[in-house]
């Protein structure tokens, strides 16, 4: 039975238990919110070392970090050592987004080795394995997301949305059909005269999902590249359709979240946000950014995350992240490093605008212990604790600058909060109390536990880091 099935019939699973304890909210009100279609918990059935989480726009909001491999690089180590990092630096999801040889064995390791839900497109598998894309037939297509349903796989972003009647619709554009998935798609409809078989499938891809509990990420596969190419027909007659398939799935008893775009100017993000929760009925909004600005390859997570906050702002549930790799290479760990500060950043700053329970503790427990100058507790709060204390230590490295009044950003003499304190002490001005004991108490605190530090929230012990060897069962496996 799938979460919506058993939230349906009224019954609280342990995987509904589980998200209530980390999201600081009742049971009862997750088993709503999941029967409603307002949330969802992606759980395969056959993921055993899932820790579970939720994905809705009465939660926290979520990140999601992909990895995977090209043919270029990387191997199955490579991808654990991928996994381990999104995990550690906050990813709440993770795509595997694998485009090389092993997808097979690199599935099945990440599926066996992560607590968080994984991911995937499975039109990729089906491309690798069809001597041409035009060649992939819909009982391929079938095999391959059965295949991945049974490997354990808890959301599959599935393109149904790319029409025929769509693709006109993207003529005048300036950069096309960026999506992979969606060009593949595009491609497949010309060259064959058909309609997109995930769509004509559809309900039978509900079938395989019901018996797994997969989760849907209906994909955007028409999402705009560009700014210029923002909210136009071919974008929101797509919409209209994951509208459609939204309720389609609904019946079937299979949760859906909805993918978005892309590429939005500022003004309009909120609104787009706003017109996918009209049309698909406030099935989780899975954001990727959007980009504000079109100008900045190589600070993309910037201009992503800007867009990203601001989507969380006006309802999105999960924000899919971006690194400062974006339309330039495959991401690198540091990479996957800073694309999650930025998403966690947004993802929290949002969550603290919207007045989410408990949301600013976080907050207020660094800024008590930044006033106090208490500079270790300042590090160990803070999301990225090991980037706060290199730069720190950059300039003032010595054991007794932890004690300082001061740091090398203003100086000794400048140092604005040791001035305002003395003022304090000396003067008419109350005296600001920084004692440990009167601080926020963050393990009182209601807020969600991915507004809580320290950097990830959840366990990557289990994962194989950079020097690990690799467990038995996933070594040697054939290649695709
Ligand atoms: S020197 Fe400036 S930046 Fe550093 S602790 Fe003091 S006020 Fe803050």
């Amino acid at each position: 039975m799938t979460q919506l099935a058993a939230a349906r019939n009224g019954t609280v699973t342990e995987a509904m238990a589980r998200v209530a304890e980390r999201e600081g909210v009742e049971p009862e009100f997750v088993r709503q919110q999941v029967a409603d279609g307002q949330a969802v918990i992606p759980a395969n059935v056959g993921h055993d070392s899932l820790d579970p989480m939720i994905i809705g726009r009465e939660f926290a909001t979520k990140v999601n970090a992909n990895i995977g491999n090209s043919e270029e690089t990387s191997d199955i180590e490579g991808e654990l050592e991928k996994l381990h990092t999104a995990v550690h630096y906050g990813a709440d999801t993770v795509m595997d987004l694998s485009t090389g040889s092993n997808l097979d064995a690199i599935r099945s390791a990440n599926v066996e080795h992560s607590p968080v839900p994984i991911g995937t497109v499975p039109i990729y598998e089906a491309v690798k394995r069809a001597s041409d894309p035009s060649e992939i037939t819909h009982e391929l297509l079938l095999d391959v997301i059965e295949k991945q349903a049974k490997q354990g796989v808890d959301y599959m972003t599935i393109h149904a949305g790319v029409r025929m009647e769509h693709l006109p619709l993207t003529d005048g554009r300036k950069t096309g059909i960026v999506s992979r998935g969606g060009s593949i798609l595009a491609q497949w409809i010309e060259e064959n005269g058909m309609e997109n078989p995930l769509y004509t499938k559809f309900e039978a891809i509900c079938e395989i999902f019901r018996e797994y509990d997969v989760t849907f990420s209906l994909g955007d596969g028409l999402r705009p590249g560009c700014l210029a190419d923002a909210g136009d027909d071919a974008q929101f007659a797509e919409l209209d359709t994951l509208g459609e398939l939204t309720r389609t799935a609904w019946e079937h008893d299979v949760q859906v979240m909805v993918e978005g775009p892309g590429h939005v100017p500022m003004d309009q993000v909120a609104g787009q946000v706003e017109r996918q929760q009209e049309v698909c009925d406030g099935a989780p909004f899975y954001v990727l950014g959007p980009l504000v600005t079109d100008v900045a390859p190589g600070y993309d997570h910037i201009t992503s995350a800007i867009g990203a906050t601001e989507a969380g702002r006006a309802g999105a549930a999960m924000l899919c992240y971006v690194t400062p790799k974006e339309h330039l290479g495959l991401p690198e760990k540091s990479d996957v490093r800073d694309g999650l500060a930025a998403y966690r950043i947004a993802a929290h700053a949002a969550d603290v605008a919207n007045g989410r329970e408990g949301a600013r503790d976080w907050d207020d427990a660094l800024s008590e212990a930044r006033y106090a100058f208490d500079w270790r507790e300042q590090f160990d709060l803070a999301l990225d604790p090991d980037r706060a204390r290199e730069y720190h230590d950059q300039t003032l490295p010595g054991d007794n600058y932890k004690e300082a009044r001061f740091c090398s950003m203003c100086g000794v003499e400048f140092c604005s909060m040791r001035i305002d304190q003395d003022a304090r002490e000396d003067g008419e001005m109350e005296t600001i109390e920084a004692d440990v004991d009167d601080r926020t108490a963050l393990e009182e605190s209601s807020a969600a536990e991915v507004n809580q530090p320290p950097v990830g929230t959840h366990d990557e012990a289990d994962i194989p880091g950079p020097d690990a060897d690799m467990p038995a069962d996933t070594e040697g496996r054939a290649d695709d």
